[in-house]
């Protein structure tokens, strides 16, 4: 059969597919003119891969063809095509590209509908690849030649209805081009004018020459390959925009260029949030690597696990041309290439920390966890992570502080680093532990993240001083300078001891044991622990994962000076069958865990309380 006899052959779109060239033709979104960003980068991506391909391979078709983008229209017709001297595509490739759905942010954007998004808030917000489109088409068709030279040309039509044609093509040169006849509405589209602008706008820095009636209308700048004096602040930030399509301005960027002893030109960003919008599509960031200006791979693996957010573009001739954790370890050129990026953006950190405290802070609350990560995995990258380190502590009122900085304001006879663990701030705020630090004027880091502990376990010691949870039973502190508790406040021991015997009484197996405190000051009571720091950090995280985790049996410490121990030692005395006394054992006991962060269902405390207003409202004296 010749060409001309051959008849269209028709196929369906796959469902999905159909649901969202349903949306895209029916959509009122108003910025439609990304369309073209997402044509001008499928038509990027396919002469990159050439140019990869032809690295190896010279048994290409055409293999003389200028890399480049071409733009056409013709304003009467309503006509707009793209073209590309890129990889092309198939037969089948069309088939599989074009008629399911290849783009990530394509998917995003169908799981955000599910979970009830408008869709014209979210077109815009990551693309919707090809399809994008068929918001302002009739009716498009797609010539495409492969580059391996048996694969002929193929022709792909559909007007973003259910289904699309292919057809044996006539076209001698390789790559894809894309025909466009714009809806009525779209005409705009249809102008040199217009189009020159959302280049600029959109697709300034795709690294290959987009030529609009015979002109190079984008700057296609490696700005990477520039030297960082020459390039401007508002470039920086309009290539991480096109870059990552992230509508916030990155929190800092790193531009370096040096030649030895390895050569490397790379622009790394560290963007303002973990995720963005309303879908966080920010699982993998944007890091493109390439050797002489070519790219090579899109992948993350040539940084550690704890920067895996840092966004940008790293350029060496010494990038073998595939990456993996594996040639990150066995290639000394690699090894060096990942120490010099780590190095460059851990300095660029601190220095933000010093110059700009609120970015730091900011940084740190969307990307603290990373460096709470690495510490805790990666005993060699505790050197370089450390000063990343923050802590909200008793003495900062809500600020963070470093290790250094805490170490720094330690008094010289200071044993160790002390920490409290809690479920959050507030917590932690009126914790029994502080009484003994605030009254020797000690200060305590407090660790509010479950994992934290874990982290500590890992670290054990910053520059020789150890960390020392306040929890520990066996805390050993130095003589506060002035004891409030006066010893004729003091209960006589034997009344004493009957409220230690009640305790134990009502809560049983819940404690290992109640003794006197000989740290509390403000407070009554206070739970602490001889289960070694690791094993109960341990059981943090399983907690944490959902798993069943019995408490390990704590001490229960009484303050002999306390007015509720002492109101309590005389109920006992007076009348020990009081109705009030075992409820506020009860209650005094849940506190602690509550404070701990260690209760199972605060809710069930709700009785009680009650039951202890009621009984409060109705005494006499
Ligand atoms: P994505 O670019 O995220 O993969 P798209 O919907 O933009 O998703 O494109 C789908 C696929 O179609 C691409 O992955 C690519 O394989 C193919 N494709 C699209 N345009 C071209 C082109 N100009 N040249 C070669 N292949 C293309
Ligand atoms: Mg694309």
């Amino acid at each position: 059969m010749s060409q001309e006899t051959t008849p269209p052959e028709s196929l369906e779109f796959r469902a999905q597919v159909r649901q969202l060239l349903h949306i895209l033709a029916n959509s009122l979104y108003t910025e439609r003119e990304i369309f073209l960003r997402e044509l001008i980068s499928n038509a990027s991506d396919a002469l990159h891969r050439i140019q990869f391909e032809m690295l190896t391979n010279r048994d290409v078709h055409d293999a003389e063809a200028e890399l480049a983008i071409r733009l056409d229209f013709d304003a009467e017709a309503r006509t707009l095509t793209v073209s590309d001297s890129g990889v092309g595509m198939t037969r089948d490739e069309l088939v599989e590209n074009l008629g399911t759905i290849a783009h990530s942010g394509a998917m995003a954007f169908l799981k955000g509908l599910e979970e009830g998004t408008r869709p014209d808030d979210i077109i815009g917000q990551f693309g919707v690849g090809f399809y994008s489109v068929f918001m302002v088409a009739e009716q498009v068709v797609v010539t495409s030649r492969s580059y391996q030279p048996d694969a002929g040309a193929w022709r792909w039509a559909s007007d973003g209805g259910d289904s699309f044609t292919l057809t044996p093509a006539e076209k001698e040169d390789r790559g894809t081009t894309i025909a466009v006849q714009l809806k009525e509405d779209a005409a705009e589209f249809a102008s040199a004018w217009r189009l020159e602008r959302i280049v600029k706008k959109h697709s300034d820095y795709v690294s290959f020459p987009i030529y609009l009636e015979d002109r190079v209308i984008n700057r296609q700048a490696a700005l990477w390959r520039q030297s960082p004096q020459d390039v401007e602040a508002q470039e920086y930030a309009e290539f991480y925009r096109q870059l990552t399509l992230d509508l916030e301005e990155p929190l800092l960027h790193v531009h370096f260029v040096v030649d030895a002893p390895i050569n490397i030109r790379a622009l790394l960003y560290v963007p303002r949030r973990r995720e963005r919008g309303v879908l966080s599509l920010r699982t993998e960031g944007v890091l493109r690597l390439y050797s002489k200006k070519i790219l090579i791979q899109e992948s993350h693996d040539l940084l550690p696990e704890y920067l895996q957010f840092v966004q940008g573009v790293v350029d060496s001739e010494d990038l073998p041309l595939n990456i993996s954790r594996e040639t990150v370890q066995s290639s000394w050129a690699v090894r060096q290439i990942q120490r010099t990026l780590v190095g460059r953006l851990i300095k660029r950190l601190n220095e933000l920390a010093e110059e700009s405290p609120a970015d730091y802070a900011a940084f740190w609350r969307e990307f603290g966890p990373y460096v709470k990560h690495g510490l805790t995995t990666d005993p060699l990258a505790q050197k370089d992570l450390l000063p990343l380190l923050r802590f909200p502590s008793s003495r900062t009122d809500g600020d963070l502080t470093s290790l250094a900085d805490y170490v720094a304001r330690m008094a010289d006879d200071q044993a160790a680093i002390y920490y409290l663990q809690g479920p959050n701030q507030a917590a932690v705020a009126h914790s029994p532990h502080l009484d003994a630090f605030k009254n020797r004027d000690l200060e305590v880091l407090y660790l509010l993240d479950p994992l934290d502990g874990f982290m500590i376990q890992a670290l054990q010691e910053y520059e020789g001083k150890r960390f020392q949870s306040v929890d520990d039973a066996g805390l050993e502190l130095p003589e506060a300078a002035e004891s409030p508790a006066a010893a004729e406040q003091e209960l006589p021991p034997a009344e004493f001891e009957r409220v230690v015997a009640r305790f134990q009484q009502v809560l049983g197996e819940r404690v290992s044991a109640v003794r006197a405190s000989k740290l509390l000051v403000d407070s009554p009571c206070r739970l602490v622990s001889t289960t070694p720091s690791a094993q109960r950090d341990l059981q943090r995280v399983q907690r944490l994962m959902g798993q069943e985790v019995e408490t390990p049996p704590l001490i229960l410490e009484l303050n002999p000076h306390h007015p509720l121990i002492q109101n309590l030692a005389r109920r006992i005395a007076d009348q020990p069958d009081h109705p009030l006394i075992d409820p506020g054992i009860e209650q005094t006991f849940d506190n602690l865990l509550l404070l701990e962060g260690l209760h199972p269902d605060p809710a069930q405390m709700v009785p009680r309380i009650q039951e202890l207003l009621e009984a409060a409202m109705r005494e006499k004296d």
